[in-house]
């Protein structure tokens, strides 16, 4: 298989030090009490990227697994719940809170805009009668970034429970989970943390907690039930062998992130420059406002396809870009600039090979996309 520049929005490059600490010796994470003592350490370490106190989870299974758990959990049937969709994964989040049950309320936003706070306030006014919302941090397929500690702050206000995805965002974006209130935030390991894809982690308020735990009907999963998951330092017990090589990953790689210091304003600052370059180059950037700083998304402009630039860039260049699936299939490119990705000179040479791949297919550009990220 081959091993390209992976420019994508997840999973992204893997840095050296995280592959090696994958490649460690293993021990029995059923019954050495030291690999209990090395998860919670690494649980502590994401209470710091994440900014909070309350319970973090590390669950074997890439990001969908976390939002599907926090769904099985929390959700009895009948119970109303809140989804905020500005796009594919906001409006996704509904199928899964309808499989466990849930009467599902959407409260639509602009697909190119970030959630509109007023209008959601105004929804609320009205509305408010309900147990949980789920959300999207960063609209991924998109590229649009919500401001999660507005909605949060909103939803306090009424008692409603938060489901936040943040796999795209957290690695990358501030996020404040005591201070904005949320109950349940969760990440991915192959978006912006930059290790291999396999691992989700959810933190977990009290409230949230509570809901879990003082159900009137059963939990209809195992390995989606949060609850088992309680009392596993006391009791020193995890509900199946935990994935040890991919959490040794995990583990460095959030060393990486919370060494550098300083990796919120590296994204926000190189991705303005994507922006930029894209802007002055007279291509379309696919949001109308609440960029990514994780994920740019450009329009495909005339007189090339997806595949074309995906097929030219890979096999001319040896980068791998994304495109994006349902109504935006065929319609964007995205360049993920996130985590490991998200480098200067990553950038520069991917956005070399856009350049010189929209040009040889006829795309007329206004002087060069990565002269301008340079400037
Ligand atoms: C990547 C991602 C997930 C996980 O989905 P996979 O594509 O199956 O890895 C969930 N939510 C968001 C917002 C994501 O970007």
């Amino acid at each position: 298989m081959r091993s390209p520049l992976l420019m994508t929005p997840g999973p992204t490059q893997i840095h050296e030090s995280v592959r090696s600490a994958m490649a460690k010796n293993i021990t029995n994470p059923d019954l050495d009490v030291s690999f209990f003592e090395f998860y919670k350490e690494t649980c502590n370490k994401l209470k710091k990227l994440l900014n909070t106190k309350e319970d973090i989870l590390i669950l074997g299974g890439e990001g969908i697994l976390g939002l599907e758990a926090a769904c099985a959990s929390l959700i009895e049937p009948e119970d109303r719940v809140l989804c905020i969709d500005n796009g594919i994964f906001g409006n996704g989040f509904g199928d899964f809170v309808k499989i466990y049950g849930g009467k599902v309320e959407y409260f639509k936003g602009d697909y190119r805009k970030a959630i509109d706070i007023e209008e959601l306030e105004q929804f609320l006014v009205k509305d408010h009668n309900f147990k949980l919302a789920t959300m999207v941090h960063c609209e991924t397929p998109s590229g649009i970034t919500n401001p999660v500690d507005k909605i949060c702050n909103l939803l306090n206000k009424y008692n409603i429970i938060s489901v936040v995805d943040s796999v795209s965002a957290i690695g990358g974006e501030l996020v404040e989970v005591d201070k904005w209130g949320i109950d349940i935030i969760l990440g991915g390991s192959q978006k912006c943390i930059s290790a291999s894809p396999g691992l989700t982690f959810l933190s977990i308020s009290k409230r949230a907690w509570n809901t879990i735990l003082n159900r009137k009907t059963p939990i209809a999963s195992f390995y989606c039930n949060l609850a088992l998951w309680k009392n596993w330092y006391e009791e020193k017990w995890f509900p199946y062998t935990q994935p040890i090589s991919d959490i040794y990953g995990l583990d460095c790689a959030i060393d990486i992130i919370l060494e550098e210091n300083n990796y919120i304003e590296r994204h926000r600052s190189l991705s303005e420059k994507v922006r930029n370059a894209i802007i002055k180059s007279g291509l379309e950037l696919y949001p109308l406002d609440g960029y990514s700083n994780t994920v740019t998304t450009m329009v495909i402009p005339k007189g090339i396809t997806f595949n074309e630039i995906y097929n030219n860039m890979l096999n001319e260049h040896n980068i791998m870009v994304a495109g994006a699936f349902d109504y935006l299939k065929d319609k964007v490119i995205r360049i993920g600039h996130m985590g490991e990705n998200c480098h200067e000179e990553k950038i520069y040479i991917t956005l070399k090979a856009l350049d010189e791949t929209l040009k040889k297919y006829g795309v007329k550009i206004d002087g060069s996309i990565h002269k301008y990220f340079a400037e």
